[in-house]
């Protein structure tokens, strides 16, 4: 038996990474996935995993996200998970970088909270997890200011929420993760000048000596979605080896 059995979940940013962990998870737990990203390519790869069927889903436009809602009668579990790592200070982020990311890490959220609470409403049951992270207002981290102000809205964003619907059978937590080995932070990673020196530097903030996995991220977010966690609502989960402690 699985522990998400019966349960239907939609997971953005599925392709690659974090959101693709869940959504293989969530499957293998049982749940019927919508395994969504805009990138369809790599989003395919998931086709015949348990449980998963993809759609195309760019979560910055509102008319795909009530398209999707549309077609949709019933949602256990919402993973907002698409998000996006602005490099640099504040000096380094013009203001169509400042909205970028807030439209994509932040905004985003707002919408498909919009389209999908008013289902789970209707039956008095639900489940939202949104992917914050401990760069935000659990800790400022170095050239991750942008970056750090979304997913601080984010955990406002999750407790607002909580506070708003606790009455009404929905719970809103967010998964705050440390340094998680995917495809962005490689490409992160190799995008610096001495790839080899920004992995010793990511490496040596890490008390656990090691990168978290994506997989280690979707075994919190399995527990969350599930009802095991019935009285986990409006927290902020940190996943990140130790690093703040
Ligand atoms: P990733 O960056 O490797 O992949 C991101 C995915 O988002 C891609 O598949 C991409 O196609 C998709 N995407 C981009 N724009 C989109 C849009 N407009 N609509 C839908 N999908 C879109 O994934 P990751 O590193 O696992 O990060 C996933 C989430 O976890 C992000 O919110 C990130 O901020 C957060 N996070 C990551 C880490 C880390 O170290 N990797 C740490 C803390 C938090």
């Amino acid at each position: 038996m699985g522990r998400l059995d019966g349960k239907v979940a939609i997971v953005t940013a599925a392709a690659q990474g974090i959101g693709r962990a869940v959504a293989e998870a969530f499957g293998r737990e049982g749940a019927r996935v919508i395994a969504t990203d805009i990138n369809m390519d790599i989003l395919s790869e998931l086709k015949g995993k348990p449980g998963i069927e993809i759609r195309k889903l760019d979560v910055t436009k509102k008319e795909e996200i009530e398209a999707l809602a549309a077609e949709i009668d019933r949602l256990d579990i919402l993973f907002n998970c698409a998000g996006y790592v602005h490099h640099g200070t504040i000096l380094d982020a013009d203001e169509k970088m400042w909205d970028f990311s807030f439209d994509l890490n932040i905004k985003s959220m707002y919408l498909t909270c919009r389209q999908f609470l008013p289902k789970m409403i209707a039956v008095k049951s639900g489940c939202i997890i949104n992917m914050a992270s401990v760069a935000s207002s659990i800790k400022g981290a170095p050239n991750r200011c942008v970056y750090g102000a979304t997913k601080a809205a984010v955990i406002g964003l999750t407790k607002g929420i909580a506070a708003d619907f606790v009455g009404q059978g929905i719970r809103c937590n967010c998964i705050c993760p440390g340094t998680v080995d995917t495809p962005s932070l490689r490409a992160r990673i190799n995008a610096q000048p001495d790839p080899e020196q920004a992995l010793k530097t990511f490496l040596a903030r890490q008390p656990s000596g090691r990168l978290g996995k994506a997989e280690e991220v979707a075994n919190l977010a399995v527990f969350l979605a599930s009802d095991e966690a019935s009285f986990c609502n409006g927290s902020e989960y940190k996943v990140d080896g130790g690093w703040i402690n």
